[in-house]
């Protein structure tokens, strides 16, 4: 197989660029795939996500646009200032490479056709420079690529390091069209899925793929590779979820900070919610892990701060904190975590996981201990501990386990169908969640921020108006809007929202956005928040769902939180708005 040139990539990048149907773009990249070898369908599906690496492993190609910009003008012959001069006209910095490398004012001396090995190695290198001197080698790298780059590649090369390459095509539509690119049709899609839920690196996953699709059958839990998330159901009431799933466990639900924490001797890691690597937030975390008898470990936890002068245990908002301020070493002296572990996915080379429940319950214990009586548990509580769990035969005993759990300050109780295995990256009844309510509505959700608008009255002087959120349809893999937010914001929230929207404005629409509404300042679909409101109704101005030009919209939504513990992969799906909908009408009734 000959290599495959970049300028073939390009192609095909416009041609998705220019498309927004799914079944298109799937179509688009499984024809570029075919091109592919096993090493090349993995650089190439990492480069279709504007990353060198999986999100967990932390790198980032990031460039200052600055720096960019130079890199331009070294390979255009332009100087800094006509770029930038173009770059506030077209405000694509994109759009800028390709113009001016189509009326380039010097040509290179040696030009060869760029290969998508070539890109992937110079972004690779990139992103893992660091230091003095670091820039100016990350400008020359660029420059290098731009030299022998056409218009159309140039185009990609320049949106790449600055985050914006915006295809819009997200994890599904790549799954599918690895499984169309072999078989034709979408039939691999499960094995393929359940192959990613368990190692999150979808690069990885095409290349065994494309090595051999025995691979992918027989894939295991890896350890230091996130698994995705089990994800739980909502249901109304202890009632329903005992018709439901019968005779059930349950455990307290902590509103905290969901670990997940891998361990092979003294080498520990932990993994975020977003999947992102965090142990050295969590000192103590990794001490009492270390400690552990247990060669291998991977289990799951909701991680709150304990407040050792007053007892008590303090909220998801103050735990948060640690994540955001400096001084580590003495938040975990003066507010150590406790985490509260819920589940155990693999033990010294055994995949637990794959186990019913009630048995993965019992290692939890073995391992972490009984937690105490009360609900939250007091200062007897050692770092690593059980959550509070019991098993239930009736709706009645249920209800009273939960109300006892509310009344301790907790969130509610997630209840866990006993023969259940761990179901990766995957919302099911496996696990039910039963909340303290919000008015009418079943739960909160968690939006992305997809634009704003600017203040009038009172709020001017913010020049902040409120913001535009979208929920993801998995269906369709677009975003759809949901609530115009004008409400829940502190005065130094406003200030604080409009500086992080501002540094991820962009100058149109997201792609895969689906949108009736024009916001004043559009974003890139990065910033999650968690938005509370009375009720789900139906409006002709929101697309979630959307039916016969009507879609579900929040009534009086309010922002509760900003969340960044969550990514976009992470946000409430329509499909889960449909179903509040339905939980909130037959409550109604
Ligand atoms: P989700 O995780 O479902 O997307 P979310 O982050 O908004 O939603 P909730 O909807 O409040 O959180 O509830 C699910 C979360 O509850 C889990 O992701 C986990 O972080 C947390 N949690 C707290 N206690 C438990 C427990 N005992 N078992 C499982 N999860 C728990």
């Amino acid at each position: 197989m000959t290599m495959l040139l970049f300028r073939e990539v390009a192609e095909a990048f416009e041609k998705i660029e220019a498309t927004s149907g799914r079944l298109d773009m799937t179509g688009l990249l499984a024809g570029i795939f075919a091109k592919c070898t096993p090493a090349e369908v993995e650089q190439l599906i990492l480069l279709a996500q504007g990353v060198v690496a999986p999100p967990f492993a932390g790198i980032e190609i990031g460039m200052g646009e600055r720096f960019v910009i130079r890199a331009i003008a070294s390979s255009t012959g332009y100087d800094e200032k006509n770029v930038n001069a173009a770059y506030k006209e077209k405000g694509d910095l994109g759009l800028v490479a390709q113009e001016l490398l189509g009326k380039k004012k010097q040509s290179s001396l040696v030009k060869t056709e760029l290969t998508l090995k070539k890109v992937f190695g110079a972004f690779s290198r990139i992103a893992g420079t660091s230091g003095t001197g670091s820039q100016e080698l990350k400008i020359k790298l660029l420059a290098e690529l731009l030299n022998s780059a056409t218009e159309s590649e140039g185009k990609y090369l320049v949106r790449m390091p600055i985050g914006k390459l915006r295809l819009g095509v997200g994890e599904p539509t790549i799954i599918d069209a690895l499984s169309v690119c072999r078989s034709g049709t979408k039939e691999l899609r499960e094995p393929l899925e359940r192959a990613f839920s368990l190692c999150s690196d979808l690069g990885y996953i095409g290349r065994l793929f494309f090595e051999s699709p025995e691979k992918i059958d027989k894939f295991k839990i890896t350890l230091f590779k996130p698994v995705r998330p089990a994800l739980a159901e909502r249901l109304g009431s202890a009632a329903e979820i005992i018709e439901k799933i019968g005779p059930c466990g349950a455990d307290a639900k902590y509103d905290g900070l969901r670990l997940q924490v891998h361990k092979k001797g003294k080498k520990v890691e932990i993994f975020s919610r977003k999947l992102e690597r965090i142990a050295n937030m969590f000192p103590e975390i990794v001490g009492a892990t270390q400690a552990l008898k247990q060669g291998e470990l991977i289990f799951e936890g909701e991680a709150l701060a304990h407040d050792i002068h007053n007892d008590r245990y303090l909220s998801f908002q103050q735990t948060m904190q640690r994540k955001r301020k400096h001084g580590v070493a003495e938040m975990a002296g003066s507010r150590p975590l406790r985490l509260f572990v819920f589940d155990l996915l693999y033990a010294d080379g055994k995949d637990i996981g794959a186990l019913p429940f009630a048995e993965r319950r019992e290692f939890v214990e073995k391992i972490f201990g009984k937690p105490g009586g009360q609900c939250v548990g007091k200062k007897e509580v050692s770092t690593l501990t059980a959550t509070l769990f019991k098993k239930f035969d009736t709706a009645r005993e249920l209800e009273g386990f939960f109300n006892k759990c509310i009344a301790s300050g907790l969130e509610g109780i997630i209840a866990k169908e006993l023969g259940a295995a761990y179901q990766p990256g995957k919302r099911k009844f496996a696990w039910i969640k039963l909340k303290r309510s919000y008015g009418e509505m079943a739960d909160s959700i968690d939006a992305v921020v997809v634009g704003y608008y600017l203040g009038k009255g009172s709020r001017a002087e913010f020049e902040f108006g409120g913001l535009l959120c979208a929920v993801y349809n998995e269906q369709t893999d677009t975003l759809q809007t949901i609530a115009r937010v004008g409400s829940g914001f502190s005065e130094d929230e406003m200030g604080s929202l409009r500086e992080m929207l501002d540094a991820i404005s962009i100058q149109e629409k997201p792609k895969g956005l689906e949108c009736k509404l024009d916001a004043d300042v559009w974003v890139a679909p990065k910033l999650v928040v968690t938005l509370v409101a009375d009720e789900i109704t139906i409006s002709p101005m929101h697309t979630c769902c959307k039916e016969g030009g009507r879609g579900f919209a929040l009534r009086f939504p309010r922002m509760a939180a900003i969340r960044e513990d969550k990514g976009i992969k992470e946000i409430t799906t329509s499909q889960e708005i449909e179903s509040m909908f339905n939980l909130q009408k037959r409550t109604k009734i």
